[in-house]
């Protein structure tokens, strides 16, 4: 048992993040540029509208310009792709976010890959992941990045550990698992089909909750002293750890919410301020 965890507290990292920001973005407004991101959802699940008006809202305080594009659920792949193209041409917008997940007869992953390398601000492109797995992404995943920032703020060492991942979605469980490998952990990652997950979960030194399942993470599969970065964020502002459970065991453990979102809404500021100044070369 752990009497004292520490709550990683994403607000108190994505305040340092975007406090680091103001200063670049004043400096590329200086010289006539203002960062702006362009979000694209397509049909009208209510979570993801949700997650991009945080989106916008993110980059309004920021002094950042966003760009929302609406497209109905019939939407076509070629249709979407189509007008990511149209933002890949305009050089007024510096990062393209096509919001996860889209409607299930649209090919995802071309509609991906249609996103210009040098505006795929949340790493979803095959090349973006393919150079967050060799370690030298511009752009990795938000998530996984903001989850690797919280480890780094906390100074919660990686080297050595091992990191049970929960999830193996391209643009969670996958990236950050290859980013925690690139830090010298030992990683196992957990899908749906591993068979005896609470056995891989109880022997890990760090445990990521990428599942989108309410409360998924029991207290009694964390291993005493373990840290606990829960990505989930399910509907009613619930992780996929059982947090109240879970934190007894824990020696860090993040809360939903203000846990790892925050940090993911501020790491993708970050990557569209950071494509702005190399499309401007201010950088
Ligand atoms: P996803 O694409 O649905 O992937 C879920 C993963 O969990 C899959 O790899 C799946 O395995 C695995 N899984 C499902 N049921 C399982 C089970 N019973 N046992 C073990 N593994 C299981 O989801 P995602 O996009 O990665 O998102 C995961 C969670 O993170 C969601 O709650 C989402 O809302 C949240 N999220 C949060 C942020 C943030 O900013 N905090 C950003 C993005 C996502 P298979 O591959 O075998 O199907």
């Amino acid at each position: 048992m752990n009497n004292s965890p520490i709550i990683l507290d994403g607000n108190c990292v994505a305040a340092e993040i975007k406090e680091r920001l103001a200063p670049r973005v004043a400096k590329l407004g200086a010289n006539g540029i203002v960062p702006c991101l362009a979000t694209i959802l397509v049909g009208d699940d209510p979570a993801s509208a949700t997650y991009v008006r945080m989106k916008g809202n993110a980059c309004k305080r920021l002094g950042l310009r966003s760009i929302r594009i609406d497209l109905p659920s019939a939407t076509t792949t070629e249709e979407l792709i189509a007008a990511i193209r149209e933002l890949n041409r305009d050089p007024a917008v510096h990062g393209i976010l096509l919001q996860h997940p889209v409607p299930g007869h649209i090919d995802e992953r071309a509609a991906f890959d249609a996103i210009a390398m040098d505006k795929d601000v949340d790493g979803v492109t095959t090349q973006g992941f393919a150079q967050t797995a060799f370690g030298f992404a511009a752009f990795p995943s938000c998530t996984p990045a903001a989850i690797m920032a919280i480890l780094a703020y906390y100074k919660l060492p990686v080297a050595g550990k091992h990191a049970v991942v929960i999830g193996r979605s391209p643009i969670l469980g996958k990236p950050v698992s290859a980013m925690l490998l690139n830090q010298d952990a030992t990683v196992t990652t957990c899908h749906s089909k591993t068979e005896g997950l609470p056995s891989f979960v109880r022997s890990a030194d760090i445990v990521v909750a990428a599942v989108g399942k309410p409360n998924f993470v029991r207290g009694d599969w964390i291993k005493p002293g373990a840290v606990v970065l829960d990505a989930g964020y399910n509907p009613g502002n619930v992780g996929d750890v059982d947090y109240e459970a879970c934190l007894p065991q824990a020696s860090a453990i993040t809360p939903v919410p203000a846990g790892v979102g925050p940090v993911t809404i501020a790491m993708l500021m970050k990557h569209t301020v950071d494509a702005a100044e190399k499309a401007s070369g201010t950088n």
